[in-house]
């Protein structure tokens, strides 16, 4: 099926060079067309500077060519990668030359989808370039760069051994069984499978924090109007994002930015009002408030220190905010700290004005949410693909379980372990994959990748 040669920019935008990548195999012959150089002796890996000619001839630009050969490239097909200069008028004029010349225009991923077709990477290998190409923090990148270079893949070859060990028992009990030899012994059995279910779980565990490097912390700050959250989210951002108004009730929409603190990005929400009010636009502010705290991991519950009234309602508030979210990192502070009075009863005293005690803010914002996950685990499951596939190899697994206790046949049981070792080869995709779920996976590459 693959067989054409396709083309692509894989570079963003207008900097000073682009580069422009042509992987298949008649990308070298297609490339010959415009050049002036003679490609057919040169080696794999090497560079040469040549001058481009368009389709109708004209020079267009002066240029290093880099050459891979066949099964020495990133797709495993012969490759042509032109550095260019970044100009989008010569960019068009290669792509228009290369494409006359009987090149594809690439779609999203497909060179990614062609080093995995042509096994230079597994598909957990494969999503991992799309993460790469997308952290912007320290954790998001360490998350994608293990997963590339298949730290993800060692560990669920590991569980995939186990489960191979268990099978082979499983097959000797299915053949004697009959005769009644109980070959396997089902402590055994359960054993195996009780540690590669634990194995299994871990790595679902660390999906919230996977989860939260990529996409970033969700934090909330709510709090009564005009306590200053507008004011701490700028702060925060250390720019004037959210606008600040004297009003009680202006900041009507929800405002997202995103800042990074100790190498992880926290997803700040800047919510409406909390309390009741008449007024329509504010009402629904207040909705959105009630869910961003749902989606959110941590509150930021924000009262003005210096309106004792306030204070008072807000401490009946927050604990009732603590009881109803048990699970999520709420923390009370009083604000306007540089008005003086000092506020008993909250976790932090800051100003947002001022700026005094943000840091302290900042501080136990990463700590908590590192002691809150499992940091120092090695491999962290940050795609939700891969956390469905775990759930259900532990879904399987756990009947697998239920199955040894209850003395279940032996081929019975042998199904549910089938089923658990595809779901975790799903993964990887070393088992037969649907052409759909490949499509879709690639199809959130950029082009060119
Ligand atoms: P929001 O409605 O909760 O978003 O509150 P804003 O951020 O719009 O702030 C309301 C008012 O309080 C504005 O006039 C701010 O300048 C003021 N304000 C915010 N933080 C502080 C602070 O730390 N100290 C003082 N003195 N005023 C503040």
């Amino acid at each position: 099926m693959v067989n054409d040669t396709i083309v692509a920019l894989a570079t963003g935008g207008t900097g000073a060079l682009s580069v422009i990548r042509i992987s298949g195999p008649s990308a070298k012959a297609m490339v010959q067309k415009h050049v002036g150089k003679n490609l057919s002796h040169i080696t794999s890996h090497s560079l040469h500077l040549t001058l481009f000619k368009s389709q109708a001839s004209e020079p267009i630009d002066e240029m290093l060519l880099a050459y891979f050969e066949e099964g020495k490239s990133f797709t495993g097909e012969e490759t042509v990668e032109l550095h260019c200069h970044g100009s989008t008028y010569i960019q068009q004029s290669i792509l228009q030359a290369l494409t006359a010349a009987g090149a594809r225009m690439a779609e999203p991923g497909e060179f990614t989808q062609r080093a995995f077709a042509n096994g230079k990477m597994d598909l957990s290998q494969a999503e991992a370039v799309a993460d790469l190409i997308a952290s912007n923090s320290r954790q998001s990148h360490a998350v994608a760069f293990n997963q590339l270079r298949g730290g993800f893949s060692h560990e669920l070859q590991g569980l995939r051994e186990k489960l191979i060990e268990f099978a082979s028992l499983l097959e000797l009990e299915l053949d004697f069984g009959e005769e009644d030899v109980a070959f396997a012994d089902r402590t055994t059995l359960l054993n195996l499978v009780s540690e590669v279910s634990g194995k299994v779980t871990r790595l679902m565990d660390s999906f919230s924090f996977g989860n939260a490097m990529k996409e970033g912390v969700p934090v909330a700050i709510v709090g009564a109007p005009n306590a200053g959250k507008s004011s701490l989210l700028n702060r925060l951002l250390g720019e004037d994002r959210a606008i600040v108004s004297e009003i009680p009730g202006t900041t009507r929409d929800v405002i997202e930015a995103t800042i990074r603190i100790d190498g992880m990005v926290f997803r700040l929400m800047d919510t409406a009002g909390i309390r009741e009010t008449s007024e329509t636009i504010e009402s629904l502010g207040i909705a959105r408030s009630q869910e961003k705290i749902q989606r959110s991991r941590m509150v930021i519950a924000l009262s003005d220190g210096s309106n004792d009234q306030q204070l008072q309602e807000d401490r009946k508030w927050v604990s009732e905010l603590r009881r109803i979210h048990p699970d999520k990192f709420i923390v009370w502070i009083a604000n306007k700290a540089d008005l003086g009075s000092a506020v008993e009863g909250v976790d932090l005293s800051l100003s947002a004005l001022t700026g005094e005690g943000i840091d302290a803010l900042k501080e136990s914002m990463s700590k908590r949410i590192k002691k809150d996950f499992d940091v120092n685990q090695e491999t962290i499951v940050s795609n939700v693909r891969h956390w469905e596939a775990l759930y259900q190899t532990a879904n399987s697994l756990k009947r697998v379980t239920e199955g040894l206790e209850q003395r279940v046949p032996a081929d019975l049981v042998a199904l549910d372990l089938r089923a658990a070792m595809r779901t975790l080869g799903n993964i990887t995709g070393e088992i037969e994959m649907d052409t759909d779920i490949l499509g879709a996976i690639f199809s959130r590459f950029c082009i060119g990748k």
